[in-house]
């Protein structure tokens, strides 16, 4: 049995160097990324290897709902499916009562968090954010997870001020933290292509760095298997280490697996359809590797399907994400997304031989952790 996994000698020493600890460069993750036939399985071997020597065998999940609460949006990102223009039939945005509504039944199903995102309507005003996170909190104990880095510069541009007083209003009005969502991916060159109305890359990391240091975490993503190449998602990841070494706020990397079907540019055969299987393994394992200040890596079953995301279990994740009991941009896009139980979840940690934990927004354990 030994040596069966046949490795090459520069992939065997970037992993020797990050399983005893070392920072491992752009180069060489690139290498990683770029790795193929049993190199990809060493590297989900060590990828592993350094999630059990970091969170052990704990796999958590969290019970909380989406709510998209408006679809009408001014950027025409070429990736998205989801966005209305303010006339179009199937436009919608919902009222503040509608959205407490929906914040009461999760609560009543046992949600802890309700993670709230939107397009950029021109119709909304700043004060609807803030209306939006006062009425949750007004009535609810529950966290309010919302806001994308693009929304809280729309939202400050709307009332005319700039991002750290717009991030400092919304958390006093009660955002506990944000999604670091419209990263996609934080090459400009990309970018200009895939969202060109979209923040840069230098906006992202200032409005993200801004957040965490007025006391507002945020997690991190990645939107890649559309036209992005290893290179722009090593130098994604780069930022995004940058940022953590800087200032500590990110509480999870989420990998978000481009979901192709009816996004434009796909329809226009600009994209790849999605990314393959390997490259998804790869994506994961190279980012528990590479992100060396990151203790926990998500696999989003939303985009990976529930069979493919316990398998990530096995390649650096320790995270399956929420229940999220409803979720309207991957089924624009084209996926079947059936809601997915507490229960479900735990079946899919326990087949792998791990304890599930529900946590909370922050990672905080919610229920014990059985005794061996
Ligand atoms: S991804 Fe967001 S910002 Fe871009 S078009 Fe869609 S809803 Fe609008």
């Amino acid at each position: 049995m030994k040596n069966l996994v046949d490795i090459s000698p520069e992939i065997q020493e970037i992993l020797d160097d990050a399983l005893e600890g070392r920072r491992i460069s752009e180069n060489d993750a690139l290498r990683l990324l770029k790795a193929r036939g049993d190199d990809v399985l060493a590297i989900g071997l060590a990828a592993n290897k350094i999630r059990e020597k970091k969170v052990g065998d704990i796999v958590t999940y969290i019970v909380n709902r989406n709510i998209n609460f408006t679809n009408v949006c001014i950027n025409r990102c070429r990736f998205c499916a989801y966005r209305r223009d303010v006339d179009d039939a199937d436009a919608y945005t919902l009222s503040i009562d509608e959205i407490l509504e929906k914040t009461k039944e999760a609560k009543e199903m046992g949600a802890t968090e309700i993670c709230i995102q939107g397009g950029l309507n021109p119709k909304l005003d700043a004060e609807f954010y803030a209306d939006i996170v006062s009425s949750i909190k007004s009535e609810v104990d529950i966290s309010i997870h919302a806001f994308s880095p693009m929304e809280i510069k729309f939202a400050s541009e709307m009332n005319g001020c700039d991002v750290e007083d717009m991030l400092k209003y919304l958390k006093e009005k009660g955002l506990d933290t944000m999604p670091g969502t419209a990263a996609e991916i934080l090459d400009d060159d990309i970018r200009d292509t895939i969202c060109p109305e979209k923040i840069n890359t230098a906006w992202w990391t200032k409005i993200v760095k801004t957040a965490h240091r007025v006391g507002i975490l945020t997690t991190a993503t990645m939107l890649y298997g559309h036209i992005e190449r290893p290179e722009n998602q090593i130098k994604h990841l780069k930022v995004l280490r940058d940022i953590q070494d800087e200032t500590r706020g990110f509480t999870e990397f989420v990998p978000l697996s481009y979901v192709h079907f009816n996004a434009p540019l796909f329809q226009k055969n600009k994209t790849r359809e999605g990314a393959t299987g390997i490259e998804d393994l790869k994506v994961h394992a190279v980012a528990r590797i590479f992100l060396d200040n990151f203790k926990n890596i998500q696999a989003s079953w939303i985009k990976l399907g529930r069979k493919f995301s316990q398998v990530m279990l096995n390649f650096g994740a320790n995270d399956l994400g929420g229940t999220l009991m409803e979720e309207n941009i991957s089924l624009s896009a084209g996926l079947r997304t059936e809601m997915i139980t507490k229960n479900e979840l735990e079946r899919m940690i326990e087949e792998v031989s791990r304890t599930p934990v529900q946590r909370d927004t922050l990672y905080r354990k919610l229920a014990a952790v059985p005794m061996e």
